[in-house]
């Protein structure tokens, strides 16, 4: 069983747990939020949730707290209805009063927890009614485990369409695969920047998923690579295969990650390697120089987000010179992780998949860190404690990250964290008399 040995002689278990043993605290949030996400920002894309009421007053809340400037449409469905209605007619019905209104390009039906198990039937959706795709998006929790992961299920459904499309008109790519497409939500920077890098090997940045446009799904898998800059796009990893797309994993972040990810990119593209090697260096060395200059170094970190993406930073923490001293994420181990995880792993540094809120309760208790970065109920508890702690996403995810442009942002939000120990200890201090579970013992003084 692998286990990490700690200062205080006694080791954290990092094999995944067993489902039986789960205690069900929740690391992500309502996974069908990653669908709704990617598909409320395309245009001329009309998103139709089908679930309890419940839910999509706090799917439609934080869609629209994380600023999306379009309305669910949805069934509004009681526990009753949910259980006597014909689930698939009246979704069918609803898919064509939108066809009526609005005539969009694709409408996304995605089905969530309680549909799915009371007689919803996806698979007997209309395909297409007039110019409108139905693509149907099955998002429930139980099958679907992370709000990652349903990102994925987003976008290969989409493209798995586009591919459909093409079959039945009798089009092929013919091999004409040209240029790179990107995959991963990422600053909107960082794209810019990596079109910047690959042109110099005379690569072309066809696309970026998810994007706003819908033409963006048609153009990626006429790419001949896809840089799956987030680890947990398998399905659409899958659909662009099936076009003859080569994936190409990890991403360039950091200096060993920047050189490895170009080299590699040179040989997918089948482009002369001495070439290659050397703008893999320069630009390594680049980022080298930025971490010269931009160092961490001594700082105990605990990285504990829900994304994959953490393995990315952790890689870039690592190298300006911080003790990651633990890294876990809510997606499972798979190819996308298969590169970070083996670096990470030969520096010795703690990392769990699959992690439940009890794991990095654990690791807070038994790392002691400087600085946590984490998902929303781990850096809570850390911030009751006194210890700066930060919201992954929207400090991490908020910020550049790729390539030389992404060291000193990062690494300086870090250092003015960190900074800010006695602005912690004071909120410590001042909500000292709040007890474990968040009920006031005694009124709090202000003095006012
Ligand atoms: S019941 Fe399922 S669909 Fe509803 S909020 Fe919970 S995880 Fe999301």
């Amino acid at each position: 069983m692998p286990s990490e040995e700690l200062k205080s002689g006694r080791s954290i278990n990092l094999t995944p747990k067993e489902s039986s043993e789960c205690s069900m605290h929740s690391a992500t949030m309502c996974p069908a939020f990653g669908s709704l996400r990617v598909t409320m920002r395309i245009e001329g894309l009309v998103p139709v949730l089908v679930g309890a009421v419940g839910c999509l007053y706090g799917l439609d809340f934080v869609s629209h707290f994380y600023a999306s400037n379009k309305p669910i449409v949805s069934p509004s469905l009681t526990t009753r209805e949910l259980v006597e209605t014909d689930l698939t007619d009246k979704v069918i019905g609803i898919i064509k009063e939108v066809v009526e209104h609005e005539n969009p390009q694709m409408i996304a039906v995605m089905s969530l927890c309680t549909p799915e198990t009371s007689g919803l039937h996806l698979e007997l959706l209309p395909r297409k009614l007039g110019r409108t795709e139905i693509i149907p998006m099955r998002v429930p929790a139980y099958g679907v485990p992370t709000h990652a992961e349903a990102k994925d299920v987003a976008i290969s459904q989409i493209i798995k369409r586009v591919g459909e499309n093409m079959a039945a008109e009798g089009k092929t790519s013919d091999g004409q695969l040209d240029g790179l497409a990107v995959i991963g939500e990422v600053f909107p920077t960082d794209p810019v920047q990596l079109g910047v890098a690959v042109s110099r090997m005379g690569v072309r940045l066809r696309t970026a998923l998810p994007h706003k446009d819908i033409s963006a799904y048609y153009d990626a898998p006429k790419a001949k690579v896809a840089a799956m800059l987030h680890p947990f796009y398998d399905r659409t990893v899958k659909e662009l295969n099936s076009f003859g797309v080569q994936p190409l994993y990890s991403a360039p972040v950091g200096a060993e990650g920047t050189y490895s990810w170009l080299k590699n990119l040179g040989l997918l593209m089948q482009l002369p390697n001495p070439e290659i090697e050397a703008i893999a260096d320069e630009e390594a060395q680049k980022v080298a120089d930025e971490l010269d200059q931009n160092r961490l170094d001594g700082v105990k970190i605990m990285i504990a987000g829900y994304e994959g993406s953490e393995l990315l930073f952790a890689r870039l923490m690592h190298e300006a010179g911080a003790k990651v001293c633990y890294v876990s994420t809510s997606i499972k181990e798979g190819p996308g992780t298969k590169d970070d995880a083996a670096w990470l792993r030969r520096r010795n540094i703690p990392l769990l998949f699959r992690k439940r809120h009890e794991d990095d309760l654990e690791a807070l208790d038994e790392m002691a860190p400087d600085l946590v970065v984490g998902s929303s109920n781990i850096e809570a508890v850390a911030k009751r404690r006194g210890i700066p702690a930060v919201y992954y996403t929207n400090i991490v995810a908020g910020r550049p990250i790729l390539l030389a442009a992404g060291v000193r942002p990062l690494v300086d939000q870090m250092k003015l964290i960190l900074s800010q120990l006695n602005t912690y200890r004071n909120m410590r201090d001042f909500f000292a008399d709040v007890d474990d579970d968040d009920h006031v013992r005694e009124p709090l003084k202000v003095g006012i």
